[in-house]
């Protein structure tokens, strides 16, 4: 190893020792069941709301990987509730059940395993989680690749549209094979708190010695243009003594999740009562909701807005019931 990138390794692991956020919970823990389930909702999601909202009841509920396989989906749907991209929560409940039959086969506790290859093998893990998996729960020595050091890498080497592969190069080129852990959890915070998208600190960063970007930093990585397409929708709530019908979701689409009926042609009868809109990562929602105070013959599943709240719906469904709950004094 370079002299240079073993001094930038020490300047980093300092860094980490005196900035980093070495008291986040899923960094504390030896537990690999605790650590994947943080990677899998740290994806898509903001460290302040996994923390305060997901995390800990997600693990009272389900205090281990056996407990999650054990589980029905539903019962994990509804902790997922709100945290949106609901694939994450089936994949991992169907890893979850893969390894408790495997741990049974065994006679033993189900647990993750180590290897790269074999935790991409598992539904939902995909390179990036695999590799965190394998250097937070199990010290292997290989890098992480999440939007924070895809960002330092791409300044380093003065990058503006590399590929993943030349960006993983880069990475098992410069980790820290000592200790890993450290460095990869620093990477992450360098990332999010000195080398930001506008305004990145050089003057105080660790990897300023072997910064090539760092005289026009926000050059690199260039910036894709986004155009995020918009969908619409009819909505029919049907009412009966003020109960809402509800279907659960077989479609790809929010799968497991219960929702209202979405129809092409509104019924004539129908009462238009307003819109909600989402932004989906890829797609903006825009739902147009209609009212109809009958019995929907193809439906007995109906629910006050009381049991609504005990199922898994999604943001977009919840939205729709605060409108009807909106709507009802005038209607
Ligand atoms: S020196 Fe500047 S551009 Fe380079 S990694 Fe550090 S903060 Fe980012």
């Amino acid at each position: 190893m370079k002299a240079s990138q073993k001094n930038v390794h020490k300047r980093i692991q300092k860094w980490y020792k005196a900035h980093g956020r070495v008291d986040l919970p899923w960094r504390t823990t030896e537990n690999a069941y605790h650590i994947y389930l943080s990677e899998v909702m740290l994806q898509q999601t903001q460290v302040k709301t996994v923390l305060e909202r997901y995390y800990f009841p997600f693990l009272k509920k389900f205090p281990t990987l056996q407990a999650l396989g054990e589980a029905p989906l539903d019962d994990v749907l509804k902790m997922w509730e709100g945290l949106g991209y609901y694939n994450r929560a089936k994949n991992l409940h169907k890893t979850a059940m893969i390894l408790t039959q495997e741990g049974q086969t065994l006679g033993s506790a189900p647990t993750l395993p180590s290897e790269i290859e074999t935790l991409m093998a598992l539904p939902g893990i995909g390179k990036n989680t695999a590799h965190a998996v394998a250097t937070f729960a199990f010290k292997k020595p290989v890098p992480i690749m999440e939007a924070n050091v895809k960002r330092i890498l791409c300044r380093l080497k003065q990058l503006k549209t590399p590929t993943d592969k030349a960006l993983w190069e880069i990475a098992y080129d410069l980790v820290d094979k000592k200790n890993p852990f450290d460095y990869n959890q620093a990477m992450m915070d360098i990332g999010s708190s000195i080398c930001t998208p506008k305004n990145p600190q050089c003057e105080i960063c660790p990897l300023s010695s072997i910064c090539q970007g760092k005289k026009e930093p926000t050059r690199y990585p260039t910036k894709k243009k986004r155009v995020v397409p918009t969908r619409e929708q009819n909505i029919m709530l049907y009412v009966y003594n003020d109960k809402l019908s509800l279907t659960q979701r077989t479609g790809k689409f929010l799968h497991g999740l219960w929702g209202f009926e979405k129809i092409d042609i509104p019924l004539c009868a129908a009462e238009y009562i307003g819109e909600v809109t989402h932004a989906y990562t890829h797609f903006k929602l825009i739902c147009k909701v209609y009212l109809y105070d009958e019995l929907d013959p193809e439906q007995n599943s109906y629910f006050t807005t009381q049991e609504i709240r005990k199922l898994a719906i999604s943001k977009v469904d919840e939205k729709i019931v605060k409108l009807y709950l909106d709507t009802i004094p005038t209607y």
